[in-house]
């Protein structure tokens, strides 16, 4: 599948800039980074650049050409960043907009020229209508489907096949619509770590009908997890821990599409095959782990939400304990930006044994067990789950950062915001896709 991605609220700018003139078709060219994953591109749009009057060389209600000293120098900037380039229009007089025969051949001619002079990556073309929009790769015509990814997670056209609706959804349809239910079945999610929490979002997911799944986790179940994970048995001990997640979807799933991999997130191209998901939970408790998926929600423009739980047990003091679910994704602020995460302590966990044993400002802190508790992780898994809910079929749940304080028993939303220039979640940073600050990948064990 191909994906044209755009931040939010920049899908729904564009269309209105390009219906701005109801009477004549508008155009506009945007460039995007591509980055390839297993089954085709996700093209990250990173500059829309929209036409001045003088600058269209024919504008009629069927018909739109750009001149060229528009369009040449935006193919140059293309072709020398490896960029694709998307040919954007408007149809004004259809809703739902489809391909016309003038597009077909002016398509025929753009195509082969593009893959010429900027061979190797994709080149797309964008059509807008009043109420819908469709997207093709120029050469081939195969079909794109449009993301806008923010806050909310909406997919604007090519969705993909028909989804037959099952009885056994009947009665979260009523809460959310068909809708709704199909969206949720047509995503593809990722799930890092398979421990409390990972477990019960796995768990969650595929109840709610989701079928495709790419997990995430190195570790082996052992018997102290047995308090927690779901799914999870005696007979599991010393078995990967996401051999009981793929028995805990398939439990749930006919025909489910799963793909394992035993490995940390942090470790050689293991975050880059996160690519392929539409969202990702992050359920690890590593501040590395948890940086390299912060950097994927933006660098790649696919929401992350993260999830924790927090128990503290001091002398003389009655137990502190809480959870939370965050959102990161274009537009929110990252982990950085609230300080949640440790330079230090990444720096730690990204260290061979050796390299640790060498380091005279190592300590074992983060290595001494922490409290936890089933009711805390499904909490935590729970508020992201309806969180992801919330960005995909649109049920109101204004908190993209929500904490919930145990001992209070209140749950709050918090207010966040990026700090300015962010290397991690500034605009500069966003989509840059296989490009700029590179992902963690290191090539030893990590513990
Ligand atoms: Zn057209
Ligand atoms: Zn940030």
């Amino acid at each position: 599948m191909i994906d044209l991605v755009f931040k939010a609220p920049e899908l729904q700018r564009l269309k209105q800039a390009l219906l701005d003139d109801k009477s004549r078709e508008s155009a506009a060219i945007l460039l995007a980074t591509p980055a390839a994953r297993a089954d085709g591109f996700r093209l990250l749009v990173k500059e829309i650049h929209l036409p001045a009057e003088g600058d269209y060389d024919c504008r009629t209600p069927t018909r739109v050409r750009l001149s060229p000293d528009f369009a040449i120098p935006l193919e140059r900037r293309a072709k020398d960043r490896g960029w694709s380039l998307i040919y954007c229009h408007s149809h004004p007089m259809q809703d739902r907009p489809e391909f016309s025969s003038i597009d077909d051949d002016a398509e025929r001619q753009l195509g082969p020229y593009m893959d010429y002079r900027s061979p190797g990556v994709p080149h797309a073309s964008l059509l807008v209508g009043n109420t819908g929009f469709d997207a093709r790769i120029m050469t081939s015509g195969e079909p794109i489907r449009v993301v806008e990814v923010g806050a909310e997670l909406h997919f604007a056209c090519n969705t993909g096949e028909a989804v037959l609706l099952e009885d056994q959804h009947n009665r979260q349809i009523l809460a959310f619509g068909e809708e709704g239910q199909r969206r949720l079945h047509s995503l593809r999610v990722a799930i890092v770590g398979f421990g409390g929490t990972g477990s019960a979002i796995v768990y969650q997911l595929s109840r709610l009908g989701i079928d495709q799944y790419i997990l995430v986790d190195w570790d082996v179940v052992d018997r102290t997890n047995l308090n927690r994970i779901y799914g999870a048995t005696e007979g599991d001990i010393n078995r990967p821990k996401i051999e009981v997640a793929e028995r805990v979807i398939r439990e749930a799933r006919a025909s489910p599409s799963i793909v394992p991999i035993r490995a940390d997130v942090t470790k050689r191209g293991v975050g880059r095959r996160l690519v392929d998901a539409d969202l990702i939970f992050c359920c690890t408790d590593s501040h590395a782990s948890r940086d390299q998926l912060n950097r994927i929600a933006y660098k790649y423009m696919i929401p992350v939400i993260d999830m924790g739980v927090v128990i503290q047990k001091n002398e003389g003091v009655p137990l502190f304990y809480g959870a939370q679910a965050t959102m990161l994704a274009p537009g929110l602020p990252c982990l950085w930006c609230m300080d949640r995460l440790d330079a230090k302590r990444i720096r730690h966990e990204l260290m061979t044994p050796e390299q640790r044993q060498a380091d005279p400002y190592f300590s074992n802190a983060n290595a001494v067990k922490q409290p936890a508790v089933i009711s805390l992780t499904s909490t935590a898994a729970s508020l992201a789950v309806t969180m992801a809910l919330s960005a995909v079929t649109g049920i109101p749940h204004r908190g993209r950062y929500v904490y919930y304080n145990g001992a209070d028993s209140r749950m709050n939303p918090t207010q966040s915001s990026s700090k300015p220039n962010c290397p991690f979640c500034g605009a500069e940073a966003v989509g840059n896709g296989d490009y700029g600050d590179p992902l963690h990948e290191i090539d030893h064990e990590s513990e």
